[in-house]
């Protein structure tokens, strides 16, 4: 199965690829994840990537592209994966369909969580990340029964520096101007389904699980 998860930032793009993976054990492909990763461990890239992050811009179509495309080439690709937050410019989803025709894989679906602006401020600001997994909860929404500390894995929580609601109005002007015209790319090709991101998590969930038309156990 080869989803592309599409949505503002703040829909639940990471939500819900964290319950897919637990349910088709399939990989996670997180642009915004590697990148952070890539700021922590100081690499190279993380230096080239950290100062579009925490401006809320995109971090350039050449870098991004770079690192994708060598993900994709990995092994435990091959029987499918989670893409998130990737494609964001038509320019990636360009580059994405080539580099899919050249591994011989049709993506499954490509599912836009939806959620409108006015609702997305507070989810972005109230979000808290857990250092150890990387799960997402949220101070008001979806708390931690552990307080400051993981449900799952026992980790401390924090914020991501670029959660912060000028950064985040940035970040959704951004996507207005350069991501939402790929909904009308991806209808095109007939690969489009749109879930309310406004339900609760589980039924945001079903809407998902439905639009893939596959077996479950
Ligand atoms: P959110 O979960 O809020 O949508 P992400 O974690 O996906 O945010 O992305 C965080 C930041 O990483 C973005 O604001 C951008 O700077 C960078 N980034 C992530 N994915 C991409 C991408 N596909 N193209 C360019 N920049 C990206
Ligand atoms: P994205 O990856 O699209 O940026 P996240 O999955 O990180 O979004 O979710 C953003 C915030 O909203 C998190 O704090 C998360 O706990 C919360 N959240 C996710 N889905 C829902 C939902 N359906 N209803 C309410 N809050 C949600
Ligand atoms: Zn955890």
């Amino acid at each position: 199965m080869y989803i592309l998860l599409m949505g503002p930032p703040g829909a639940g793009k990471g939500t819900q690829a964290a319950k897919l993976v637990e349910e088709f054990k399939i990989p996670h492909i997180s642009t915004g994840d590697m990148f952070r990763q890539a700021v922590k461990e100081g690499t190279p890239l993380g230096k080239q990537a950290k100062e579009f992050m925490d401006a809320g811009k995109l971090v350039p179509d050449s870098v991004t592209i770079g690192i994708v495309k060598e993900r994709l080439a990995k092994a435990d690709c091959k029987k499918g994966f989670i893409l998130d937050g990737f494609p964001r410019t038509l320019e990636q989803a360009e580059a994405l369909g080539k580099t899919l025709l050249a591994l011989g894989i049709n993506l499954t679906r490509v599912v836009n969580i939806n959620v409108p602006h006015g609702d997305l401020v507070s989810r972005v600001t109230g979000r808290r990340i857990c250092k150890s997994c990387g799960r997402a909860f949220h101070v008001e929404f979806n708390p931690s029964t552990k307080g400051e500390n993981c449900d799952a894995c026992g980790g401390q929580l924090y914020q991501r520096a670029d959660d912060s609601e000028a950064t985040v109005v940035n970040r959704l002007s951004v996507y207005d101007a350069q991501t939402q015209p790929l909904i009308a790319y991806y209808e095109q090709q007939g690969l489009y389904t749109e879930i309310d991101g406004r339900q609760p998590i589980d039924k945001v969930y079903e809407g998902v699980v439905k639009s893939l038309k596959v077996e479950r156990a």
